[in-house]
């Protein structure tokens, strides 16, 4: 009998993806059969993002087109219930600091109390990564700071336009 597929969500908002994330995604897929890079629609957590959900899917997927056991999507649910509905057991995080690390404890503590049965996996960032964030690439690209090796060309080329709106 051929054992069901080992599944796993690496969720974010992924506005926009980074290398770091790419980092995190490549890792995941060298230990899993299937990742799927869920992209949140729509976050409580969050304000408004700079680019629409199209626009940061079409990021991740040329990014990880040469990986071909990952895939990206999005969602607009729980983590859990999106990660169940996929048939996922595991919902892979990366972890930078001590700050990710209290509020992935949290997140962790109440989603385990929904599901059970999905067990949350963290990948600690790779050092030359374990600095950068999304709303930091935002910042710095702001204010013309050169953000070439932090995130895929394509990136850094639409964040000068988007930026210079
Ligand atoms: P951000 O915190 O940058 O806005 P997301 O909400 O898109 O990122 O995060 C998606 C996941 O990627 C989270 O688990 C986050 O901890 C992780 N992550 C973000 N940046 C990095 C990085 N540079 N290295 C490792 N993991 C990261």
């Amino acid at each position: 009998m051929v054992p069901d597929p080992r599944i796993a969500v690496c969720p974010g908002s992924y506005d926009p993806v980074t290398l770091g994330h790419v980092d995190i995604i490549t890792r995941a897929a060298g230990m899993f059969d299937e990742v799927i890079v869920a992209v949140v629609n729509a976050s409580v957590r969050k304000n408004k993002t700079l680019f629409d959900a199209d626009e940061r899917m079409a990021f991740i997927e040329h990014a990880t087109a040469h990986l071909p056991n990952v895939s990206v999507d999005t969602f607009d649910t729980l983590v859990v219930e999106y990660a169940r509905r996929r048939g996922a057991k595991a919902i892979v995080k990366g972890l930078r600091a001590i700050s990710d690390f209290e509020y992935e404890f949290e997140m962790n503590q109440l989603n385990r109390r929904l599901a059970p049965d999905v067990e949350s996996v963290f990948v600690m960032a790779s050092p030359q990564y374990s600095f950068l964030s999304s709303s930091g690439i935002k910042e710095m690209a702001t204010f013309g700071g050169d953000i070439r090796d932090l995130v895929p060309e394509e990136v850094a080329e639409r964040l000068q336009e988007a930026l210079a709106r």
